[in-house]
């Protein structure tokens, strides 16, 4: 059996890169080695799948830290304009949310993997699921036309050990975060056979695990911050990044919006200076100067002179919008006795509670599991693929798309993005290569 294009994958870059080589005019084959197509997109955004974010595209891009330039021409011809017209002409009527997500009317994640799978019938995309993917077919170029240091690609050898033929093949086997979903890094060893090199593998977008006490005795469990600033420090005391959002205390570290973002920095910056532990701290109150916090601490003792100081640090966490569960831990670290009433506190006591209030300490010794994490930090490296059509810069024939390469974005919307823009890109230059007269393979 012989067509024009294989994708293996069908996920959102697959799907994006089947829909675009069809359309196109290519013959394609789409293979998943699971039962169902759209198994990750499907758990996405909580179930509710943030197809894309409504930001500028520099602001996307720097949204994608892992990589986002590398995309700026596949996101120039089909960004998150493109992807919103498309599921509009498809009859899906997107939203805006917080920060720019974009989500379905229907809140359901299941009307967009419903929707893209539609269009890939209705364009005729041959599909063919339960079908897992061993290995690439290669072979060698004459050199007359090779430019691609003598490897071609020509299909795919599936575990039934059944061959399929195709002038050009698509990897979009994304990353081997949440391997049930289907994503266990198939991708890799085939990129690596073609000449490709993987960068190393990281966990990211993934919960954060930390050593403190009050945090491993779950007292904070559960606790959720919201608009607080982590700050990932180094060793050396400078600091390696600060995120604004949500957090929230698990029985192992910290999760949430904020915590999420800080994580591919943790786990580079143990791995950078080689240690076991760094410091991380909460700014309970970013957009107050620490002078204000002691104020606002200081002026409300005054006020209430004869409550405890625990009775005044509700006062003002009600004022901060900040959870009164937090205060015995507070003043545990300050190792500042919250019976004591105002006059009995000492200035060197009010600068101790105003530093932790600002920075609120925590030592991290991790992340969660690759397995556990959103996102895959690393993959097929990007100065071996053309940024133009995705198209391997090493074996002819051959093109990626989305988590498998080494990118990763942010969640809001920016991994979703990347995917089909990049799978938009590789389907289209697939089948102008699959379909060129000038094809010599
Ligand atoms: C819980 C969760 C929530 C998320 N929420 C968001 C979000 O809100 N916003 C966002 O932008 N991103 C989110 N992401 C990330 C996003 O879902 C992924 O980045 C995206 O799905 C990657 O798309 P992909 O097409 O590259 O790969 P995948 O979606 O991983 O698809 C890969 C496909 O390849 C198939 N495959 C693998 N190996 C083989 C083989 N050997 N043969 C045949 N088929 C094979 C798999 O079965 C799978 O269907 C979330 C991820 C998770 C886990």
């Amino acid at each position: 059996m012989s067509q024009q294009v294989i994708v293996i994958g069908g996920g959102p870059s697959g799907l994006m890169a089947a829909i675009a080589a069809a359309d196109a005019g290519a013959s394609v084959l789409l293979l998943d080695k699971g039962e169902a197509l759209g198994r990750k997109l499907a758990i996405s955004g909580g179930g509710r799948c943030n197809v894309t974010n409504a930001k500028d595209i520099d602001e996307l891009i720097r949204f994608i830290p892992g990589n986002g330039r590398f995309l700026y021409s596949a996101l120039s011809s089909f960004g998150n304009r493109q992807i919103i017209d498309f599921f509009t002409a498809l009859g899906i009527a997107l939203k805006e949310e917080d920060h720019g997500r974009m989500f379905p009317v229907s809140d359901k994640a299941k009307t967009v993997v419903d929707a893209l799978l539609a269009k890939v019938r209705a364009l005729g995309v041959n599909i063919r699921t339960s079908c897992a993917v061993k290995q690439l077919l290669m072979s060698e170029l004459p050199l007359d036309v090779n430019r691609f240091a003598g490897n071609h690609v020509h299909g795919v050898l599936t575990e039934d050990d059944e061959t399929l033929q195709a002038k050009a093949v698509i990897i979009a086997t994304g990353g081997c975060s949440v391997p049930h979903t289907g994503s266990t890094g198939d991708g890799y060893p085939w990129a690596r056979a073609a000449g490709h090199t993987i960068t190393e593998l990281f966990p990211t977008e993934v919960p954060i695990t930390v050593l403190d006490s009050f945090v491993r005795d779950r007292t904070l469990q559960g606790l959720s911050l919201r608009n607080i600033a982590l700050t990932v420090w180094s060793p050396k005391a400078k600091k390696v990044k600060t995120h604004e959002g949500d957090l929230i205390f698990t029985h192992l570290g910290l999760s949430g919006p904020a915590a999420l973002r800080c994580s591919q920095y943790v786990v580079k910056t143990l791995k950078t200076f080689a240690c076991s532990e760094i410091k991380l701290t909460i700014d309970l109150v970013p957009p107050c100067h620490a002078n204000e916090v002691e104020q606002t601490l200081r002026s409300t003792a005054k006020r209430e002179s004869k409550k405890a100081l625990k009775n005044v640090l509700k006062a003002c966490f009600s004022e901060w919008q900040l959870p009164e569960r937090l205060i015995p831990t507070l003043l545990g670290l300050c190792q500042i006795d919250g019976e004591l009433t105002a006059p009995q506190i000492s200035n060197n006591a009010w600068q101790t509670l105003t530093l932790y209030i600002k920075q609120f300490p925590l030592h991290a010794n991790g992340t969660l599991s690759l397995s556990e994490a959103f996102i895959t930090g690393g993959g097929v490296s990007i100065k071996e693929i053309d940024p133009r059509t995705m198209a391997s810069q090493l074996a002819a024939g051959l093109y990626f798309c989305g988590e498998v390469m080494d990118i990763h974005g942010y969640t809001g919307g920016y991994n979703i993005t990347a995917a089909f823009a990049s799978g938009h890109c590789a389907g289209r230059s697939a089948a102008q290569f699959a379909i060129s007269e000038a094809n010599p393979l």
